[in-house]
């Protein structure tokens, strides 16, 4: 059997590529986003104009944000580059295992079908010896042992095509996992939006009961602007990995989940753990965040901390993912408003779905 074509990204050759990557250079210096591989994938995908997907959210995306920032690069690079990838590679893994399928199909109907050519000429044999037509008997014999090897080979052929389809499932988990990578974001650790949209739409769609409500929250470092104006944006990524890190440690109730939800806001999700259980749970992870100790790595000085401010929200029944996110987005606001360093709890009350 042939091998599967391999998907090929990108076709350009090595002339035109360059050119690409002059005019990529040239248009993202023009622009604010940092000159990252991302940065450059988009452009470069853009630009060669081999993916009308992308393209199209470019020219809406340029609209809105002419200066084409990190957030709308990333955005663009998460929604285009990385899905476009990932789709590719499912249809592969779909393909390949629909193609075993098929043939271990194929090959077990050929299978029974020479079963029974083998059954139809042991009758033959029995009915023609006892007419004692001797040679006639061998004759047909020797038909049937034929029968019974073809038989056997076609068993092994099945059993073959029964490992190559394990293989095609094997496949097909590695690509899950490749998918798993494409939900988390690189520099935390947690999920990335991406990944925290899909939990999130998981969440609303399970029942819950009163006081066991799901739980939202979003928690965003205060005056993070003031750290990277200080510091330095590499700093600033360093801060934003130790609460990645420290978020993934600290949340562990079952079923939860952390995510980057944008630049230097972290969105959690703690299924079922009711409203005043989660605003307790994140008052400790948020106080923890404000003890992390930045420090610099060639003195192994202190160089800062910072503090953290949180909106904790429950979900109502029948919610839409934009309305919890509203909810615990306004109390972030009135955490920040009440001053930062904080956590402030929605008093909406949760109405419990009728379960079932
Ligand atoms: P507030 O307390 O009101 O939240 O103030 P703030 O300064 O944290 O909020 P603001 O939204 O004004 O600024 C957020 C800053 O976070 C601006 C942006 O440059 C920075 N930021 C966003 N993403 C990243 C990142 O990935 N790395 C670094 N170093 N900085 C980032
Ligand atoms: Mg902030
Ligand atoms: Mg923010």
């Amino acid at each position: 059997m042939s091998e599967p074509a391999p998907t090929i990204r990108y076709p350009e050759s090595k002339e035109r590529s360059a050119e690409l990557l002059r005019l990529a250079l040239v248009r993202m210096s023009a622009h604010d986003a940092a000159l990252n591989p991302l940065t450059f994938a988009v452009w470069y995908e853009h630009l060669g104009g081999g993916n009308a997907e992308l393209s199209r959210a470019f020219e809406v995306a340029h609209r809105d944000d002419p200066r084409m920032g990190d957030r709308t690069v990333q955005r663009l690079h998460e929604k285009h580059v990385i899905a476009a990838r990932e789709r590719a590679a499912e249809e592969v893994g779909d393909g390949l295992e629909r193609l075993m399928h098929r043939m271990a199909r194929a090959a077990t109907e050929t299978g029974a079908q020479a079963g029974q050519f083998h059954n139809t000429l042991e009758n033959l044999t029995q009915v023609l010896r006892e007419n004692d037509s001797a040679d006639i008997a061998a004759e047909v014999e020797r038909a049937q042992s034929h029968s019974a090897r073809m038989s056997e080979s076609l068993q092994t052929l099945r059993r073959e095509l029964a490992d190559s389809r394990n293989e095609a499932v094997r496949l097909r988990a590695e690509l899950r996992s490749l998918r798993s990578e494409a939900m988390t974001c690189a520099l935390t650790g947690v999920l990335n939006r991406k990944g925290f949209d899909e939990r999130l739409a998981a969440m609303l769609a399970q029942p819950f009961t009163a006081g066991q409500e799901h739980v939202m929250v979003l928690l965003d470092v205060d005056h993070f602007k003031r750290v990277n104006d200080t510091h330095g944006h590499v700093l600033g990524d360093r801060v934003l990995e130790a609460i990645g890190r420290l978020l993934r440690e600290r949340v562990t109730a079952e079923g939860a989940s952390v995510a980057r939800y944008g630049g230097e806001e972290f969105a959690i999700l703690l299924p079922g753990m009711g409203l005043a259980r989660a605003a307790e749970v994140t008052e400790a992870v948020r106080s923890d965040v404000s003890r992390i100790k930045l420090r610099q790595r060639a003195t192994d000085r202190e160089v800062l901390r910072v503090t953290a401010s949180a909106g904790v929200a429950a979900a109502r029944s029948a919610d839409q993912p934009t309305e919890l996110v509203q909810r615990a987005d306004s109390a972030l606001y009135a955490a920040k408003q009440g001053g930062r360093d904080r956590t402030v709890v929605s008093h909406e009350r949760a109405v419990p779905a009728i379960a079932g």
